[in-house]
């Protein structure tokens, strides 16, 4: 069989091809995390990464049956893009109205959303957080905001406020999730609202569901407001550690940054894909080692 030598490990003609539609895709630490899994379970898998025009998704996706290509994770901007490029769509992508995995099929292309699963895990494996009858806060309203909070939502939070810039946004969010949520106590608070920081006083858990904090940025006017009853989870994993959970750790709080989300999204795709339960502890490491190499 013609196959190319990567390390000790061989890439051939019967090789499966799964990967990543994003754009940019360069700095993803997903085809390390998930090509180290493959090595470890001995499956004859390939995870290659794919700068997709956000014009061309659709061209993109469309080819995937026919170059017998697995299955896809989807990126920023694709996720809410490529509902409508779906064949089937997962209970929770649909509630969500976000896709981050595609599974191909003889049915053609089914969209899940593995986003929300990867949190719930993580909020619990690491945080040890339980969410029922709690009060969140989340910083944010997009594509991830809208996985956590359904995750959330479902798994029986008390009461959920949702700070975003546009205003407008957040109260979206909101209202989708008192439809679907009714029992759900839900508020939208613009980002510079006096009472984000009161609100952050009464909550049990903080999210930031922003890109702040991947360039030294804070998403609360005074960290005064953390405390140590409070669990703050950031979904940014470059840096490892954000200003926010520094400032959250200073104060007692417990401080859980995003990449064991990453690694608990990624795992899902990878079980949907092959079938096959991954070891996380390698895929942890993998993707621990590429966002340390990209930050140095
Ligand atoms: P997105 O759909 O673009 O949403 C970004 C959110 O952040 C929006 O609510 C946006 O508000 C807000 N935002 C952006 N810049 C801001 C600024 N300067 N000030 C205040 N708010 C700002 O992105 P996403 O897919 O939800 O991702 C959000 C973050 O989560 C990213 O950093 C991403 O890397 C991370 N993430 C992590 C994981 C993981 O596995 N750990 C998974 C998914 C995403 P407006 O657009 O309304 O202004």
């Amino acid at each position: 069989m013609n196959k190319s030598i990567i390390g000790n490990w061989q890439v051939g003609s019967q090789t499966k091809v799964v990967g990543l539609f994003g754009y940019p895709v360069k700095h993803s630490a997903s085809p390390a995390m998930h090509n180290a899994a493959f090595r470890a379970c001995g499956l004859d898998y390939v995870y290659a990464a794919f700068e997709v025009n956000p014009e061309r998704l659709g061209d993109a996706l469309s080819g995937l049956a026919p170059l017998g290509i697995r299955g896809v994770n989807l990126t920023i901007p694709h996720k809410e893009s490529a509902l409508r490029f779906m064949n089937q769509l997962s209970e929770e992508a649909a509630g969500i109205g976000a896709v981050n995995t595609v599974v191909v099929d003889s049915d053609g292309l089914k969209g899940y959303n593995t986003d929300m699963r990867g949190f719930l895990k993580s909020l619990s494996e690491e945080a040890g957080f339980t969410p029922r009858g709690r009060k969140v806060l989340m910083i944010g309203a997009g594509g991830a905001a809208r996985a956590v909070s359904f995750g959330l939502a479902m798994s029986g939070i008390s009461e959920l406020i949702v700070v975003n810039k546009p205003f407008e946004m957040a109260e979206g969010l909101v209202s989708v999730l008192g439809e679907k949520f009714p029992e759900l106590k839900t508020k939208a608070l613009a980002f510079d609202a006096g009472s984000v920081t009161e609100e952050i006083s009464s909550s049990s858990l903080l999210i930031n569901a922003t890109p702040l904090g991947m360039n030294g940025e804070i998403p609360i006017s005074d960290s005064g407001c953390l405390h140590s009853e409070l669990t703050v989870y950031d979904l940014v994993y470059i840096p490892f550690c954000t200003p926010l959970l520094t400032e959250a750790e200073k104060r007692g709080a417990k401080a859980i940054g995003g990449l064991s989300m990453l690694v608990y999204q990624g795992a899902a795709s990878f079980e949907l894909w092959t079938g096959i339960k991954p070891p996380v502890s390698v895929m942890k490491r993998a993707a621990e080692e590429s966002v340390r190499k990209r930050c140095t």
